[in-house]
């Protein structure tokens, strides 16, 4: 029975401002070859000089992933030619990384593993090629060239698809919640190279590997690993070899086809940089880079059982959209009920925008103001069942909660008077619930508050209405 055991190498470009060796911007984009300058595109004699920001950036990965962190790191030359690169060569790390070793847990398909982090380091990305099939130009746009990246190495501890895909989805919502990559594998700032060979299972040596270059959606590194298995699998039972080469997938056949065959490490010919000095670092400044370290995910979600007494599964749903988790803590700041705000979130904001009327990146109003709105209708302000209306005018118009339900006439007014009239009514019309209630049939109670509340139409708290009812039965 063939065995399949998986690598990775993960890219993640830095939210850094600027680039890593020189002042340009980093941000995603821009008019092709706008964001370049003479140390960015490789020009001889330029000086590059480290950003101290990226530095801090790779240190907290380490620290966030479990890795010993380099007291001493240095960088080094990686030489290549490819028309993306106009150096030549990467600036990059080879013997003498800024993190060693680690590890994340994952869950995956429901059994809880382990997978070893052999090392991170930092790098310079390389430009971006556009090829136009049609006219068979390949156009270069070098503003990514020198934008941060750190490359993060696993050991082969991936033995499927889900297993691959669970880490890269928990990687991403680590190095979002660090604050050091935005994750958007769309727009390539977390790539994955995917290293997969097959053995017999228990075999000493593994297989001859295939790497998968820069596959960038969660959905496609899946596809893309179920694709190799098959594939290997073939080569393997009809006594082919299986070859040691850099492959692609593509979306829309779902295969691989190969590229190159893989170079070793030797080929690159790496060599110190003489550019760039050593890093040493000292305790405090690793103490003082640990310490700015936000609350990782696993931790709210402990928090928000523990001491909110939400379920585990609503706050799963909560963590793992840093954006939304980011939002109900705010919330839950002006409004000290964490738990309804939470359900209030998690109901009626999280359908609005699974439906696509509401966009967690662009709402119109603050967490704050939502706050206001669970507040507005735990405390019988307005009628609970008026709060998703209201929600929903906030959506559309972006007015404070208080704002609409003045405009909309929507607070209750308690009018004790008109109440009473109301439930007088609703009793002398009743008059067989009246007598079962009165024999002792509590259960008929819930059918007279219905209709109190639904004719009241909020003049009064439904705790008022309670009270006058029971007054009313003489209970
Ligand atoms: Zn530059
Ligand atoms: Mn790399």
């Amino acid at each position: 029975m063939l065995y399949p055991t998986i690598g990775l190498e993960m890219h993640a470009e830095l939210l850094t401002q600027s680039k890593v060796f020189c002042t340009c911007s980093a941000a995603f984009g821009g008019e092709p070859n706008t964001r370049c300058c003479p140390v960015c595109s490789g020009m001889p004699g330029t000086l590059p000089v480290l950003n101290r920001r990226a530095v801090e950036y790779i240190v907290k990965a380490g620290y966030v992933l479990n890795c010993d962190i380099s007291r001493f790191t240095k960088w080094d030359r990686k030489n290549y030619f490819y028309p993306d690169l106009p150096k030549a060569y990467q600036i990059s790390q080879m013997p003498r990384p800024v993190c060693l070793g680690g590890y994340v847990d994952i869950v995956s398909e429901g059994e809880e593993k382990r997978i070893r982090i052999n090392r991170i380091h930092l790098e310079e990305d390389a430009g971006k090629l556009i090829h136009d099939d049609a006219s068979g130009e390949t156009l270069a746009d070098y503003n990514r060239c020198g934008i941060p990246l750190i490359e993060i190495v696993t050991e082969p501890d991936f033995h499927s698809a889900a297993d691959v895909t669970a880490f890269v989805e928990k990687m991403r919502l680590l190095l979002q919640y660090a604050g050091i990559c935005d994750g958007r594998m769309e727009q390539g700032s977390l790539r994955c190279d995917v290293n997969i060979s097959l053995a017999e299972k228990g075999a000493k040596e593994l297989g001859t590997r295939a790497e998968i270059k820069n596959i960038n959606s969660v959905r496609a590194i899946g596809r893309a690993i179920e694709y190799e298995i098959y594939r290997q699998t073939e080569l393997i039972e009809n006594g082919e070899k299986v070859i040691q080469e850099t492959r692609r997938f593509s979306d829309s056949t779902g295969e691989t086809s190969a590229m190159r065959s893989k170079e070793d490490a030797q080929d690159y010919r790496y060599f110190p940089d003489p550019d760039i000095p050593p890093v040493i670092f000292t305790e405090e400044e690793l103490e003082e880079i640990r310490l700015s370290i936000p609350e990782m995910p696993e931790k709210r979600k402990e928090r928000y059982v523990s001491e909110y007494g939400i379920s585990p599964a609503d706050a799963d749903t909560l963590i793992n959209n840093r954006h939304v988790c980011l939002f109900f803590e705010e919330a839950a700041k002006a409004y000290d009920n964490p738990r309804n705000v939470a359900n209030f979130i998690l109901v009626e904001l999280m359908r609005r925008i699974n439906t696509g009327e509401a966009d967690m990146d662009d709402l119109p109003f603050t967490a704050a103001d939502l706050a206001r709105l669970v507040e507005l209708g735990d405390t019988d302000k307005i009628n609970k069942s008026c709060c998703k209306d209201v929600l929903r005018t906030m959506l559309e118009t972006g007015k404070k909660p208080d704002v609409i339900c003045e405009e909309e006439n929507l607070w209750i007014k308690e009018d004790l008077g008109a109440a009473e009239a109301v439930i007088d009514k609703i009793l002398a019309d009743n008059p067989k619930v009246v007598e079962q209630y009165r024999n002792g049939e509590q259960k008929v109670f819930g059918f007279l508050m219905g209709q109190a509340n639904k004719q009241l139409k909020g003049a009064a708290t439904p705790k008022a209405v309670k009270e006058l009812l029971e007054k009313k039965l003489g209970s």
